[in-house]
């Protein structure tokens, strides 16, 4: 080694050491017959102006080559600062030697992401779930609204992912949307907040009983208030009152409800709800009408459907049929053929305050000591308040229960759609008597993203986008098409063109 060189790798380390970076001559070859002057190692920062990965990159790996690792690192970090596409950061993060550079490098570029898909790949760089939590915080708002919540799963901490979540809802007018943003928050105190939000997106007084059943005081009061002035029958304020004990509310309630009260039940109802002199005394001086019409024609119509069906419909404790839901049901009814009417022995309204759950099927398997054999109890089917919103919701998921009811007793029709749709579904012993399916994926996909829950709701789904609207689902689905046809509903069923829109 010549005396010049041990002179010119002394200047190099002492000005590399002692400044900032950075580059323009570093790349030079150093070895013994370099031609290297003083005058060319001079310290240079990276140019003002534009700079591309590949001379950052350029640069860095010379200094991987001569320098410490550290070095490299604060080249690659100043050069982050002047690149403006993600995929060029990311590059760039993935060259760090240390964790905490690859995240400062992303940092560095967290305004860059322009799309969910950059947003999605810079988060992937990293294991840093601070550093993912802040990334979705400063982009999301970049993204549609389906694209946020599915941020807000993949962000680590609950508070951020909240966060996420209430800047998801402000996207949709949608109530049912809104309202899933809600559901997956953590903190009541977003949730209520996230309610009030989602109470603008509110049309019927359903929507508010849903929200009153999520949320907390004062907040559900709050609800159930702003509900009140959406109800336009007796039942409907009365669906309403047994949701609270604030004594405000339930006079404000009364004084609503008195002029709709058809029999003196309902008035009976009224004045258990009050200590309001003033009302008690108007409650004492209502005149009923001579007969009550509404009550006696949504009694008559229980009555004659149970007769035209066969079927047990009544009411059930909190929840009670409205005339209209009745009509509904009698008009869904008569659609299906006999064997699926045949199937459950009741059908009831039911209250919850989940606001997913639109309906459900309940039967039992048993072991039969006399005829020595399995067998499944008469399948009961209930329609939840959330189910019940409106005439399109009702109809469909009747449909969908009714199929689960259809099939609780016909293990073999279910065991063939599993072979034919859900190749990798394994047996699941639930019970001594009871094997359920359980699967990945099936092949191809469901007719809805619940249909690929299972293979029993893969069917219900089928039948229900069958019901609904055969021809679609001829050209989109046409093995489901033929197997629902054959199996569920039979060939002699005449499917109308659309029962739904
Ligand atoms: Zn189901």
């Amino acid at each position: 080694m010549s005396l010049l060189s041990k002179f010119v790798r002394v200047i190099f380390l002492t000005t590399f050491l002692f400044t900032e970076v950075v580059f323009a001559q570093i790349a030079v070859p150093f070895n013994e017959s370099s031609n290297v002057t003083i005058a060319a190692t001079a310290p240079s920062k990276i140019p003002e102006g534009s700079v591309s990965l590949k001379d950052i990159l350029t640069k860095a790996g010379s200094s991987y080559q001569i320098w410490r690792w550290n070095d490299h690192d604060q080249i690659l970090l100043d050069g982050a600062k002047k690149l403006a596409s993600t995929t060029e950061i990311i590059t760039l993060s993935k060259e760090a030697h240390s964790k905490e550079i690859r995240d400062k490098i992303l940092l560095s570029g967290i305004n860059t992401p322009k799309t969910f898909n950059d947003i999605v790949a810079m988060i992937g760089v990293t294991d840093n779930s601070k550093v993912i939590d802040q990334i979705i915080q400063t982009n999301c708002d970049k993204c549609t609204r389906f694209q946020m919540t599915r941020l807000a799963d993949m962000t680590k901490a609950y508070i951020p992912q909240d966060e996420t979540l209430s800047k998801a809802l402000k996207k949709t007018t949608d109530f049912e949307q809104a309202l899933d943003c809600a559901n997956r928050m953590h903190y009541q105190d977003t949730t209520n907040k996230a309610l009030l939000e989602v109470m603008k997106k509110a049309e019927f007084y359903f929507d508010y009983l849903i929200l009153a059943g999520k949320a907390t005081e004062p907040v559900k009061s709050q609800i159930l208030l702003e509900g009140l002035k959406h109800c336009k029958t007796f039942d409907e304020i009365i669906d309403l009152g047994v949701r609270t004990t604030d004594q405000n509310i339930l006079d404000k309630i009364v004084e609503k409800a008195i002029p709709l009260a058809k029999s003196s039940s309902d008035l009976k109802i009224l004045s258990s709800w009050t200590k309001n002199t003033d009302l008690l005394k108007k409650i004492a001086e209502t005149k009923l009408p001579e007969t009550d019409p509404s009550q006696y024609n949504r009694l008559k119509l229980l009555k004659s459907l149970r007769e035209k069906y066969g079927i047990n419909i009544y009411d059930d404790g909190k929840a009670r049929w409205t005339n209209e839901q009745l009509v509904w049901l009698d008009e869904t009814l008569q659609t299906l053929p006999k064997h699926i009417i045949d199937a459950p022995s009741d059908i009831l309204p039911a209250v919850s305050d989940n606001a997913f759950l639109l309906g459900d099927t309940r039967s039992e398997k048993f072991y039969n000591q006399a005829t020595k054999k399995i067998e499944t109890t008469t399948p009961v089917v209930r329609i939840y308040e959330s189910g019940m919103r409106n005439e399109k919701t009702f109809k469909e998921y009747l449909v969908h229960e009714m199929t689960h009811a259809y099939i609780s007793n016909k293990d073999g029709i279910l065991n063939n759609w599993v072979h034919k749709f859900w190749p990798d579904a394994q047996p699941m012993i639930t019970s001594a008597v009871t094997v359920s399916w359980v699967g990945t994926a099936p092949n191809p996909p469901s007719v809805s993203d619940y249909g690929n829950v299972s293979p029993s709701e893969d069917l219900a789904e089928s039948a229900r986008m069958f019901w609904v609207d055969p021809v679609t689902m001829k050209q989109n689905y046409p093995d489901r098409y033929d197997f629902v046809y054959k199996y569920i509903f039979g060939k002699e069923y005449n499917p109308p063109k659309l029962h739904s829109q």
